[in-house]
């Protein structure tokens, strides 16, 4: 679901699209490969249906004639149209007969005390028609003889030989079986060339005895020859068989029906080639039609039952190998296929090239967008696209654009104002932080800081950093004198005069305490700090602020102590600061009005202020 959520926009666009596609084409082709399958499978039947038709309409049609010939000819010997007492008058009648029937070879009266006359058609010469007749030139010595032109018994032809119709099984069978025609056993006549088969019927008299027998011998010539011209196709085979499986006759000769000199017959399960002997299996388990697997071919088999009349049947099996009907299907389905392939390839185009065109203008807004390109998207990039929500969406980013790029500016302009003004006051605040509210000079907060930070420069340049400490001489008692608003008075003139003092810009003077105050000198010398305090304690004094509370009447006077160091790595600032007090105090103690000062490098105060020295000494 995440990954479905983090697709990108054109392959949502593509993807359902293409989808959608194969499956319908999916589905297409395997509807169209399952009907073809089925129409293939439909035609093959429908094929092999009109196959045997064929094949049944030949049969019937070389058969149905056989019982009719006896028929007729058992009718005309009962009714005396053919004479029993005088055979030989027989032979036009029979010879006429045989002479329309081409697939005849014999047409046969046997009468019932042994005597036999038969037209005789040799299937090598189906012109050459002959009488047969076994009572001409003595008892039963049988002959062929060839017809006089108006078609009686002429010259012999062949041998005679011994011949008693009542031993052949022909009549034995009709008369067995004198209520119905009898059909021989396929036999293979001396002298031709292809099998034949006889139907025989009894023929009875007015009294119901028996007369004789007539008969028809059909030769499978004719058969042979329809079976060979069907022309079925390489790879389909057609065969009749008879009901135990001996093969009567086959489509193909390199399957042929029978074997050997002696012209024996194959049974289907016996035949050499395999097909047959699978066709056998099959016939076994009743199956009229259905596939029959053959090594690595599927044929489609049909077996057909043909009712030859009088109880006897054939069977007809036709084999068409499936792949010749599947070959032109498979053939459609490769095409239907590539077709559908080149659809899909070219919807996939087409759908790509529209998920682009829709795709790529919002992605390319979507980035400016995330961007924050604000120039770019009032621009409208995309005002003139071909699909109208794209030119919508464009145009209204871009008045979105320029609505919050002018808000964006103004928002600007208003916080650098309001910036500048914090700035302004923070200036303020950060100098009024540092004054001193009595005095109006740096207070001690700016002089720590101003301290630690000349400290740590003086320490980086090995410059010498001097530190002036003062402190206004018995002040309790000018206040205790004057009051505290003429001593608030006086410490502002005091710090202003020491501050007019201070020109160089480095330089620092702060409100230390109370009424102490104390300077910071950079790149300043202990005896350049001395002179200044030194002037300092004079420009104090020259102001002359007089204060009559002491008893010898003197003004302001202010003492001093200074102290200078070039600061090293690990010196302590405080340490500067106490030497300055030290040195204040000193001065305090030599009588005030004064200065002393020490040098951490050079031997303090100089002059130094000692305990021997005089108080009132002002050049200390
Ligand atoms: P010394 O000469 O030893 O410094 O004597 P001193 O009296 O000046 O010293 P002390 O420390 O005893 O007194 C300092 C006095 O300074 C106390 C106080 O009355 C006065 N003082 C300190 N700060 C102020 C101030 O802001 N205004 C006024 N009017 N007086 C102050
Ligand atoms: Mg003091
Ligand atoms: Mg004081």
């Amino acid at each position: 679901m995440r990954a479905f959520q983090t697709l990108r926009l054109r392959l949502l666009i593509i993807l359902p699209f293409s989808c959608l596609f194969i499956l319908a084409a999916v589905i297409f082709i395997a509807l169209s490969y399952l009907n073809n399958k089925s129409v293939a499978s439909s035609m093959g039947h429908q094929f092999a249906q009109e196959l045997s038709n064929r094949i049944l309409a030949r049969v019937d049609n070389l058969t149905e004639v056989l019982p009719k010939i006896i028929n007729i000819n058992a009718g005309a010997l009962q009714k005396g149209l053919l004479d029993a007492q005088q055979p030989q008058t027989m032979s036009p009648w029979l010879l006429n007969q045989i002479r329309h029937f081409e697939h005849l070879n014999f047409i046969t009266v046997a009468l019932s005390d042994g005597r036999y006359i038969a037209a005789y058609r040799d299937m090598k010469r189906p012109d050459a028609l002959q009488i047969s007749a076994n009572f001409v030139d003595g008892p039963f010595q049988l002959t062929g003889y060839i017809p006089t032109a108006d078609d009686h018994i002429g010259e012999p032809v062949l041998p005679y030989y011994a011949y008693d119709s009542r031993q052949r099984p022909f009549m034995q069978c009709a008369l067995q079986h004198p209520a119905s025609p009898c059909w021989g056993d396929i036999y293979r006549y001396v002298g031709i060339d292809s099998f034949a088969v006889s139907l025989s019927r009894a023929v009875t008299n007015q009294q119901g005895e028996i007369i004789g027998v007539t008969a028809v011998d059909m030769s499978f010539q004719q058969l042979n020859e329809f079976m060979a011209s069907l022309n079925i196709g390489e790879g389909s085979y057609a065969f009749l068989a008879e009901q135990d499986g001996t093969l009567i006759a086959t489509s193909n000769a390199g399957l042929p029906a029978e074997h050997g000199d002696d012209h024996q017959r194959w049974s289907l399960d016996q035949h050499p080639h395999p097909l047959f002997q699978a066709v056998s299996q099959y016939r076994q388990q009743h199956q009229t039609h259905g596939n029959l697997q053959v090594g690595d071919k599927t044929y489609l088999l049909n077996i057909r039952q043909i009712d030859l009349g009088h109880g006897l049947s054939w069977q007809l099996g036709i084999l068409l190998p499936k792949q010749d009907f599947l070959a032109p299907i498979t053939g459609k389905n490769r095409d239907t296929l590539l077709i559908t392939l080149a659809t899909l390839l070219t919807m996939i185009l087409i759908g790509g090239y529209l998920a682009r065109v829709i795709a790529n203008p919002i992605e390319n807004i979507s980035e400016l967008a995330k961007r924050q390109a604000l120039d770019e998207l009032e621009k409208a990039p995309f005002k003139r696209s071909f699909v109208p929500e794209v030119r919508k969406l464009s145009v209204s980013l871009a008045f979105l654009a320029r609505e919050l790029g002018t808000f964006i500016r103004e928002l600007e302009e208003r916080v650098q104002a309001r910036t500048e003004q914090l700035q302004a006051a923070n200036i303020q605040l950060q100098a009024l932080s540092e004054l001193d509210g009595l005095t109006g000079i740096a207070n001690r907060r700016a002089f720590d800081k101003t301290f630690s930070h000349e400290w740590a420069q003086a320490r980086r340049s090995q410059t010498p950093l001097s530190l002036i400490l003062c402190d206004i001489d018995h002040f309790k008692s000018f206040n205790d004198h004057f009051g505290h608003q003429a001593g608030d008075e006086a410490l502002r003139r005091v710090a202003t005069c020491l501050a007019e003092q201070l020109h160089r810009p480095g330089d620092l003077l702060a409100r230390y305490g109370g009424e102490e105050f104390v300077a910071v000198l950079p790149d300043t010398t202990a005896s350049g700090a001395l002179e200044l305090a030194e002037k300092l304690r004079a420009a104090v004094e020259n102001m002359a602020i007089s204060r009559d509370d002491l008893s010898d009447s003197r003004c302001v006077t202010l003492s001093f102590g200074v102290a200078s160091q070039v600061p090293q790595q690990h010196d302590d600032p405080q340490k500067l600061l106490r030497l300055a007090d030290q040195q204040l105090y000193a001065a305090k103690a030599h009588g005030r009005n004064r200065c002393c000062s020490v040098s951490v490098a050079l031997a303090p105060c100089a002059p130094p202020c000692t305990d021997e020295q005089d108080p009132q000494d002002k050049s200390a």
